[in-house]
């Protein structure tokens, strides 16, 4: 990460987050000899959301902040449900984050060999059996939190019979989900998870890195605390529902490894979003069924959804630096996310002249073909960013809702007989006004004030209380526009017991809007080009836009008009 950024968006004086006090600690005690190594640890079984870009920017920052590595590691041991196309998506996601993993990425597949090892041992221990219940009655016999479990009848075979299973479970012999293998702990520990966990079941599925190597599959319990352990992991950081988990991966090393390291887990609240989900389950459904445009509409809330519809890098980390880490699970607003992406791209986006709605002006008292060129700022944010040229000519577009013919006294833009300025260039006024058969507004017919020109003209300080964005009729090109509003109507969607999400979904989220007339320096825009069109808020040009068929996504309006709307 752009260490020189990070800095700027700082403040000056920050106290430590919970996680940043524990590393301070063992660091001063000499712990792990000042090492600090953690990881980002994604299944491959979905596309990353804002709620794992949190935990990316926590991983990776404090790694940055110790002076430490971060690890990528793929939690794959479910091939049912993973596929490279997830890999991919995840790896791209994280570098366009701004992060980079230490050393070659690492795949909890690289170690089924060891796991498998352990496994033999534990068994030899006395410390795992081969069941050959079905998962029912299984998971019957674990019982309640507050009643002990029962012991499986297979509990007492010798270790000699559970290893010559257990190898034949290995060489396939077995179908799917007849016999599994458990660690034997106490059927009766108020844990439930420490109630003799499975550790290996019988898949008969390929695993897309070790293809039909394995037929036997580690569960995500025996695996992710013993991968952090060979990977020299010091601080794994996790969600809170992995805090019951915690007492079953310390287990398991210390029946395998007798060294003093452990890797230290330290949980944290998942941060959710208001008006849409988390769940990748939910949001896989999202895309199977078709109500979003795959897994990067710009609607949805994963990294490479916020991607297309025009967030930066670093609207994301700032998001993520804002919401912090805590124990208590929190819903973030999305107004907060949408406050991040303004933020940046106020700084960064050029301004452009664009017209989503466009009516007709003519300026009857200019010259009838003359073309003038105005020179506008590129970006007032930033003078580096310098000016450029605008054609302007008799006849024009402006925003349709800038005019109004009964217009209430506060109503500052284009109204009959009232000045107004086109941005950049000069003060007209409009005389009357032609409509088509139905009473909407054709044409507006103005003229111009010659000597205010803005910049040069005798007049061109002269204050008008209203300034508007406009475009040249003949030169302005078009393009298709995409307005997205939130994708649920409901706060909270997948919270309702007794509705499905999708009942929440907001039937007007996309709205299209079609021969929209930009400024003719847009026709080079090319797919992830950001833009703020002036007084309408920031737009990005969508992967699917060609040089002939510019598409624009809006990223976030100007201003937080949604949450106003909501108290109405
Ligand atoms: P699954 O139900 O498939 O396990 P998951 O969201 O937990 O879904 P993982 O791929 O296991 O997905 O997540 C990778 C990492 O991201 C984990 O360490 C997890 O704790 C973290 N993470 C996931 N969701 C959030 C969230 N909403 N806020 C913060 N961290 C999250
Ligand atoms: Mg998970």
């Amino acid at each position: 990460m752009d260490s020189k950024h990070s800095e700027a968006e700082e403040p000056e004086v920050k106290s430590l987050n919970f996680i940043e006090q524990i590393i301070e600690e063992e660091l001063a005690a000499g712990k792990n000899d000042g090492r600090v190594l953690t990881r980002f640890p994604p299944e491959p079984n979905g596309y990353l959301h804002i709620g794992h870009a949190t935990s990316i920017c926590l991983n990776f920052g404090l790694a940055a902040k110790y002076n430490g590595k971060c690890n990528l590691r793929f939690d794959d041991t479910n091939p049912s449900k993973e596929d490279p196309e997830y890999i991919d998506s995840i790896l791209a996601d994280v570098r366009w984050l701004g992060f980079q993993w230490d050393g070659e990425v690492r795949y909890a597949s690289d170690y089924f060999q060891q796991l498998y090892d352990w496994a033999e041992q534990m068994i030899l221990a006395g410390k795992a059996y081969v069941d050959d219940q079905p998962a029912e009655v299984i998971s019957a016999q674990r019982g309640t939190p507050t009643e002990p479990g029962v012991e499986s009848p297979y509990r007492g075979r010798d270790a000699a019979e559970n290893l010559d299973l257990f190898r034949r479970m290995k060489n396939g012999e077995f179908p799917a989900g007849s016999r599994v293998l458990r660690a034997k702990i106490d059927m009766t520990s108020s844990n439930m998870l420490l109630r003799d966990p499975i550790m290996y079941r019988i898949m008969h599925v390929a695993h897309y890195r070790t293809g039909d190597q394995w037929c036997i599959y580690p569960m995500y319990d025996y695996t992710h605390g013993q991968s952090d352990y060979l990977e020299g992991i010091t601080h794994s950081i996790c969600t809170l529902e992995f805090e019951v988990h915690r007492p079953l991966y310390n287990w398991f090393l210390d029946q395998l490894v007798d060294t003093v390291y452990r890797p230290r887990q330290i949980e944290f609240a998942r941060r959710n979003l208001s008006y849409t989900v988390m769940s990748k389950r939910m949001l896989l459904e999202l895309v199977q069924k078709g109500y979003v445009d795959g897994w990067d509409d710009p609607r949805m809330p994963t990294i490479s959804g916020l991607r297309r519809a025009g967030y930066t890098p670093e609207s994301i980390r700032l998001f993520a630096e804002k919401v912090g880490v805590a124990r208590r699970e929190i819903v973030v607003d999305m107004s907060l996310l949408e406050f991040c992406a303004r933020e940046h791209l106020n700084k960064i986006a050029p301004r452009v002249m664009a017209v989503l709605d466009p009516v007709r002006v003519v300026l009857e008292n200019y010259p009838g073909d003359h073309t003038e060129w105005v020179e506008v700022e590129n970006n007032p944010e930033d003078a580096s960013a310098g000016t450029r040229l605008l054609p302007f000519s008799r006849e024009l577009f402006i925003e349709r809702e800038d005019f109004m013919e009964e217009a209430p006294k506060k109503f500052f833009r284009m109204t009959i007989g009232n000045e107004v300025r086109l941005k950049g260039a000069y003060i007209v006024k409009c005389e009357r006004v032609e409509k088509d058969a139905e009473g909407r507004v054709q044409t507006l017919f103005c003229t111009y004030d010659a000597g205010t020109r803005s910049g040069d003209g005798p007049d061109s300080g002269r204050k008008v209380k209203g300034t508007l964005h406009w475009v040249s009729a003949k030169a302005a090109i078009e393009a298709e526009v995409r307005l997205y509003d939130r994708l649920f109507k409901d706060e909270d969607p997948a919270g309702h017991k007794d509705a499905d999400f999708k009942t929440f979904l907001n039937e007007h989220s996309l709205r299209v809007l079609k021969h929209c007339k930009l400024e003719p320096g847009l026709h080079a825009a090319r797919p992830g080009d950001r833009f703020q069109f002036q007084r309408l808020g920031y737009f990005c040009v969508d992967k699917s836009s060609t040089p002939d068929g510019l598409i624009f996504n809006r990223t976030v309006g100007l201003k937080d008009t949604w949450s106003k709307q909501n108290a109405r």
